[in-house]
C-alpha cells in the first residue's frame, strides 16, 4: 500500500512539473537608457515593450538601462549570455560605447544570440559596421550612401540603389497601409497580404549593408507626405554569424506601438529572434486594408493620450531637398 501511495505521489509531482520542464520562459532583455532627442520617449516606450511581451506568456523580461549621454560606461557590461534575446530600444550615436562592450555584443550574436531593433534604434551607431551589418540598413546621424546602398521594393523585388544620397527621412504621421513581402517567413505566417497600421512616422530613404536581410513587409512612402513614392521596407529580418535580428522601422510612440500589427508583430519578431521559430497564433483583431486597430490599453500609455485619440501632426511640408537632421 505504502508503495502505491508513493508511486501516486511521485505521478503527480512529475505531472505538476511537466508544464515548466516542456515550456521554459526565454530571457527577454529591453535595453534602453537615451534616444536622439525628447520625441522618443522611451521610458514610455519602454512600458509599451514591458506590457506587450510580459501578456505574450513565452518570456521573462528584464530592463536594462544603460547610462546616459554623459554617463560613466567603465562597469556597463551587461551579460548578453543570460538572455534569449536582446530588444533595442535605445538610440546612441556611434562613439558611446567602448571598444570592448562592443566586441562583447558582437561575439553574443556571432554565436547564435537574438536582437529586436525598434524604430529610432535603428538610427543608433551609424559609424559601427557590425551594429549596421545587423539591422540591415539604418537612417540619420551622418548615414549617406557611404553607409550602403538605398534599398526599396518595386514590382516584388528587393531593388539596391547606390545613388548617393542621405539616409533617413519620414512625412508627418499618419495611418498607412503595409504589405507583407514574405508570407512565408514564420513572423509572418498567418498576416494578411495587407493591413492598415495606426499614425506613425514612415521611415524611408534608409541604407545600409543589407547584409542577407530579408524584407518581410513595406509601405508605400506617398509624395503627397513628402514620401519617396517607393515602397519602403519597414519589417525586415536578418543574420549576423549564427545571430538572428529582427528589425522593426515602425512604433514612433506608445500611440503608433499600440497599432495591433506592431503589437503582434514585436511579439512574434521576439519570439523568433530568440528561438528562430514563432508559436504564437494571429488575434482576430488583427487589422485589414481598410481598418485601423488599436490597443487602447498600450495607447493610454502615451502622455499624449489624454488629449485626443490620435493627436497627430498638423500640415504636409513640402519634402526638403535633403532630409531632416534627426529623428
Ligand atoms: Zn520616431
Amino acid at each position: 500500500m505504502k508503495k502505491v501511495v508513493l508511486g501516486v505521489v511521485l505521478l503527480a509531482v512529475c505531472l505538476l512539473t511537466l508544464p515548466v520542464c516542456a515550456a521554459p520562459r526565454v530571457r527577454v532583455m529591453i535595453l534602453d537608457g537615451e534616444s536622439g532627442g525628447t520625441y522618443h520617449n522611451w521610458r514610455v516606450t519602454t512600458q509599451v515593450l514591458q506590457k506587450e511581451l510580459a501578456e505574450v506568456g513565452l518570456f521573462t523580461v528584464d530592463v536594462v538601462t544603460a547610462p546616459p549621454a554623459d554617463g560613466d560606461f567603465t562597469n556597463f557590461r551587461p551579460d548578453w549570455n543570460k538572455y534569449g534575446v536582446i530588444v533595442f530600444n535605445y538610440d546612441a550615436p556611434r562613439e558611446r560605447w567602448p571598444a570592448e562592450l562592443k566586441t562583447s555584443f558582437e561575439s553574443y550574436m556571432k554565436n547564435g544570440g537574438g536582437m529586436v531593433s525598434v524604430h529610432a534604434a535603428d538610427n543608433a551607431f551609424s559609424g559601427w559596421q557590425a551594429y549596421n551589418e545587423m539591422i540591415g540598413v539604418g537612417g540619420w546621424r551622418g548615414r549617406d550612401e557611404k553607409a550602403g546602398p538605398h534599398w526599396y521594393y518595386s514590382n516584388g523585388k528587393l531593388i539596391s540603389d547606390d545613388k548617393p544620397g542621405k539616409a533617413g527621412h519620414h512625412g508627418l504621421r499618419r495611418p498607412f497601409k503595409m504589405t507583407a513581402q514574405d508570407l512565408n517567413h514564420p513572423i509572418m505566417k498567418g498576416l494578411p497580404k495587407e493591413w492598415m497600421h495606426q499614425g506613425d512616422e514612415l521611415y524611408d530613404s534608409l541604407r545600409g549593408p543589407g547584409t542577407n536581410m530579408t524584407v518581410l513587409a513595406t509601405a508605400y512612402s506617398d509624395p503627397a507626405n513628402s514620401g519617396t513614392g517607393l515602397d519602403e521596407p519597414l519589417l525586415m529580418v536578418s543574420k549576423f554569424g549564427k545571430g538572428r535580428i529582427f528589425h522593426t522601422a515602425v512604433g514612433h510612440d506608445a500611440l503608433a506601438m499600440s497599432s495591433v500589427d506592431a503589437v503582434v508583430t514585436l511579439q512574434r519578431g521576439v519570439e523568433w529572434a530568440a528561438t528562430g521559430k514563432v508559436t504564437q497564433r494571429v488575434p482576430a483583431i488583427f487589422p485589414d486594408a481598410n481598418t485601423v486597430c488599436y490597443r487602447a490599453d498600450l495607447a493610454a500609455l502615451d502622455p499624449n493620450y489624454p488629449k485626443g485619440l490620435n493627436p497627430l501632426d498638423a500640415p504636409t511640408p513640402p519634402r526638403p531637398a535633403s532630409p531632416a537632421p534627426t529623428k
